[in-house]
């Protein structure tokens, strides 16, 4: 007979790399851990830069509340978050992040340097992490804000690295990352640069109508109808495309949930349902919608990216998003009408 196979608690460096499996799967979700951060940072300004499809550089520096030393040095440690205090927290969490994660698994996946500074310290700090390991730990004369750069994601796990698909590839998954949080957050500021060019730059202040001119051009903001609708806290808001604007897959249907992108089958399903009435099978309408309500109706904690959410009242949604659209594209198709006529 065999042994008995021995158990044991695993060291930090591996649970960081398993944990990075699930929070990073590829350059892409960096860059939205990152951003998500400096949103949650309060940042009105955000720049993002990526070489070589992010696998050579991934770069996200913000001009929001920074770190202390201290704070720094937690901030990449496994489970550290300063968004959360106690369990109840996480039924009614209003920021993007809440895991205490993406850090400590980024920073033990490729090398990585932390660079921050709050607005009132004389100087900031740096922190450099190769795979996991604090390789060193400085002053800097740096601006207010954050700045992470990482450098050669997956250099440490061969086999994460060959899944990774042509530059081109991640590339545009980041950009499909950039574009969603631009279109959620027109009120912040941000800049795209790629191998050193810049592809965009988005003034703060602004309205997702100057987002969705800027991003996508001003033809189709004449076949975006407004959403609006107010329940008690709840809403629906943002703008559908109407009969003459459609796609053939969803993959321009953006939707926020309390400023979280994210979805739900409920979501998918009520626009479905709303829009087989006015769009031939397999077409899609074009969506940008937010839907906000109390935070202890969502919860966040389903998915580790965070991707999807579950309502405490789905139906209710579901009923308040079929409502929000239906009313919206009628008063399109009686304007429209009264317009031919
Ligand atoms: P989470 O966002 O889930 O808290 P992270 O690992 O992403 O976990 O970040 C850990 C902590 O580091 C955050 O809770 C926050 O306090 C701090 N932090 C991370 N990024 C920034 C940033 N860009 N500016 C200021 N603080 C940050
Ligand atoms: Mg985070």
């Amino acid at each position: 007979m065999s042994q008995p196979p021995v158990i044991q608690l695993l060291p930090d460096h591996i649970i960081n790399k398993i944990a990075a499996g699930e929070v990073v799967d590829r350059p892409a979700s960096v860059i939205k851990e990152l951003m998500e951060n400096a949103f949650d940072a309060g940042a009105t300004y955000i720049e993002v830069s990526v070489v070589d499809g992010g696998l050579k550089l991934l770069r996200v520096a913000d001009n929001g509340c920074g770190m202390d030393r201290d704070n720094a040095l937690l901030s990449v440690e496994r489970h550290a978050t300063s968004k959360i205090r106690h369990v109840d927290d996480i039924e009614k969490v209003a920021t993007l992040g809440f895991r205490g994660e993406a850090l400590a698994a980024i920073s033990s996946v490729s090398r990585f340097t932390l660079s921050t500074r709050r607005t009132d310290d004389v100087s900031g700090t740096e922190i450099v992490i190769n795979g996991g390991r604090i390789e060193d730990v400085r002053d800097a004369g740096i601006p207010p804000g954050t700045k992470i750069d990482v450098r050669q994601l997956f250099f440490n796990v061969p086999a994460r690295r060959k899944f990774m698909k042509s530059p081109a590839t991640e590339l545009n998954h980041i950009r499909q990352v950039f574009m969603l949080y631009a279109m959620g957050r027109p009120d912040v500021g941000l800049r795209l640069l790629v191998d050193e060019r810049e592809i965009y730059r988005l003034d703060g202040d602004s309205q997702l109508e100057d987002r969705i001119r800027q991003m996508h051009g001003s033809d189709i903001l004449r076949d975006l109808v407004a959403v609006n609708l107010q329940h008690d806290d709840w809403s629906v808001t943002g703008l559908v495309s109407n009969a003459h604007l459609h796609r053939a897959d969803k993959t321009e249907q953006y939707i926020f949930i309390n400023q979280r992108p994210a979805s739900a089958p409920v979501l998918g399903y009520a626009i479905g349902e709303v829009f087989q009435e006015v769009l031939d099978r397999g077409r899609h309408p074009m969506a940008f919608l937010f839907i906000n309500l109390p935070p202890e109706e969502v919860d966040v904690n389903v998915h580790p990216t965070k991707k999807e959410v579950r309502f405490r009242h789905g139906a209710r949604v579901r009923d308040l998003l079929i409502h929000a659209l239906r009313a919206a594209i009628t008063t399109s198709s009686a304007v429209n009408n009264a317009s031919a006529a």
